[in-house]
């Protein structure tokens, strides 16, 4: 039989009867609470044990509960009011009347220390709420969690693409979904965020207003239109004028923001009129008083929560430096497959928001193994089911295009593409095709930059370099039959290249790690691109161990061994010089 984890014997037995012993000898009166005093906390927490007890102030007796839940002592001690009636009243309480104390060493580091330390804690908490200041001071500083705390039951939650650095009060976009309201700047943004999640009907989106709070707001909140009214005309003196051009017909969603201690935060609103009220039928062309006076008699005031999904909460918490750079960029990814697929993945989490992704192949089955898609996308074009899957995970990036063909193709039909892209990430795999690139990059002037990856034989080491057009040229690294001019790795055998017995296809084996270690490589050149801290051009070699390439048949190159460190046999990466050659077709034939 299992044993229960709260058994005689157990910590949480052995350090509750040391509590207990505590309080005892401690409090001014104790009371072991019963389990319907326990269960008529009502909060989601399910508390194991709890205590009644009084503790002697200078200002007389304060009352509190002890209280201890089954992760007891590796759980903090929890102390409550005696009532639950400060809650919302007060703040740092939680339902329960549960205080919000701040955060100590477990109880499992002293017993006696952490009752103390909860009881003063607790008692400084309640003293504050003497100090009217401080009490405001202390809602502000939450009140978004007060604002959600007393939301609607059953409101739906607001998913906000809104700009959170904008805080100006205006006019904002919103549509009406089952289990969510997504609000955004433009009905453009929103209609693209929907087709991105796979909703290919017309979407009807109707204005709502985002309105800058000087302040936030503070308990009691408006509960009615009118007190929110006056609330704004305090503290947001635009929003009536705003109000003003707004329907007061069906559900107007109203988006706040105010600054807090903590930051600026976000807290939604909707103004409900009833469908039915015939009064409302021409509201729209009523004068400014008339709609207030209808809003403020005939409608109600919803309070909802707002979860960010905007671009910069996504990729950073609105704390990533780069992103809006990253935002702007635009990638174009010239091959699909284990690598392609993978750095795409990458470049779309971290925020780079337009993605155009060109491959002429279908996806198999051998390619899931190390590839970003998985089974459900055999046979589908790699660009596009990738595409699809990007749009899908990241539906607030700008741009999600897929280009079935060819990057020869691509660029017979769309020179513009190569053009007006940021970085061209070429993730080909294939001499031939990389080859023509490197050549056509050669003779261009004022091209994007190309970031090159690939790995070696077997994965044993994996390369990323990006040139810019002018100075050195993929031919100065890569001699004519595609090897490189100097390489990492040394092969003595035959066979190096695996035949697959099906067809012509020639693939050498490597694994999802090896992939993975040469996307991380190729991600961060192309992202250090996008952000100016890489030097363009450079040369980035991630080196694996030596015991991975002697077991697959291979050893370093007398060039390698001068980066790697003596005695070491582990990875690394190490970036090597990258200069003109002098005797590829590039320098031969200079521009
Ligand atoms: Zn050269």
């Amino acid at each position: 039989m299992p044993e229960s984890l709260l058994e005689s014997g157990s910590e949480f037995d052995r350090t509750k009867v040391l509590l207990a012993r505590w309080l005892r000898e401690n409090a001014e009166s104790t009371r072991v609470l019963t389990r319907d005093e326990l269960s008529a906390l009502g909060t989601d927490r399910r508390f194991a044990a709890g205590w009644r007890v009084d503790i002697e102030t200078a200002s007389g007796v304060q009352p509190f509960r002890v209280l201890i839940d089954e992760r007891f002592p590796y759980s903090p001690i929890r102390v409550a009011s005696n009532t639950a009636d400060h809650y919302l009243r007060h703040p740092h309480v939680e339902p329960g009347g549960l205080l919000c104390l701040p955060r100590r060493p477990a109880p499992t580091a002293g017993i006696e220390q952490a009752i103390v330390t909860a009881l003063s804690d607790a008692l400084a908490l309640v003293g504050e709420w003497e100090d009217p200041v401080v009490v405001k001071a202390e809602f502000q500083r939450e009140f978004v969690s007060y604002w959600n705390r007393g939301k609607d039951k059953g409101a739906t939650p607001i998913r906000s693409l809104l700009d959170a650095t904008n805080k100006h009060t205006r006019r904002i976009a919103v549509w009406f979904g089952d289990g969510y309201t997504l609000a955004g700047e433009t009905s453009q943004q929103l209609l693209s965020w929907l087709k991105n999640r796979g909703r290919s009907q017309e979407s009807k989106v109707v204005p709502g207003a985002f309105i800058y709070l000087d302040e936030p707001p503070v308990l009691p909140f408006p509960q009615r239109p009118g007190e929110l009214f006056a609330m704004l005309q305090q503290h947001a003196h635009s929003a009536a004028a705003l109000l003003a051009q707004l329907p007061a017909q069906g559900d107007l969603v109203l988006v706040a923001q105010a600054p807090s201690p903590s930051g600026d935060g976000l807290i939604g609103m909707t103004i409900s009129t009833p469908k039915n009220f015939d009064g409302f039928r021409k509201s729209n062309r009523l004068r400014p008083q008339a709609k207030f006076a209808l809003w403020k008699m005939k409608s109600d005031l919803g309070r909802t929560s707002i979860d960010r999904f905007d671009s910069a909460w996504i990729h950073g918490r609105g704390l990533n430096r780069d992103q809006r750079r990253l935002e702007a960029s635009t990638a174009l990814i010239l091959g699909c497959g284990s690598l392609g697929s993978q750095v795409a993945h990458r470049l779309a989490q971290s925020g780079v928001g337009r993605l155009v992704l060109a491959d002429p192949e279908q996806l198999s089955a051998a390619n899931v193994g190390r590839h970003a898609l998985g089974i459900d996308s055999v046979n589908m074009n790699k660009a596009a089911a990738l595409a699809g899957t990007l749009r899908l995970h990241f539906p607030h990036l700008q741009q999600t295009d897929d280009h079935p063909i060819s990057w020869q193709s691509l660029y017979d039909q769309n020179p513009e593409i190569f053009e007006r892209a940021s970085v061209i990430v070429s993730c080909l795999g294939e001499w031939s095709a990389d080859g023509q690139l490197g050549e056509w990059h050669a003779r261009q002037s004022g091209a994007p930059p190309v970031v090159y990856g690939w790995l070696d034989e077997f994965g044993t080491a994996s390369h990323a370099i990006v040139l810019s057009g002018t100075g050195p040229a993929l031919g100065c690294v890569l001699g004519p039959d595609g090897t490189l001019r100097t390489p990492e790795t040394l092969w003595n055998r035959d066979g190096l290249v695996q035949a697959e017995p099906a067809c012509g296809t020639l693939f050498q084996p490597y694994g999802p790690i090896d992939a993975g270690l040469a996307e991380a490589l190729v991600s961060r050149l192309c992202l250090d691109v996008l952000t100016g801290k890489a030097k363009v051009p450079c040369h980035r070699v991630h080196a694996g161990s030596t015991s991975q390439l002697m077991e697959a048949g291979g050893q370093w190159s007398a060039d390698h061994l001068k980066y790697r460190p003596t005695g070491f046999e582990g990875p690394f990466g190490y970036e090597r010089p990258l200069d003109v050659c002098g005797r590829c077709q590039s320098c031969q034939n200079p521009r």
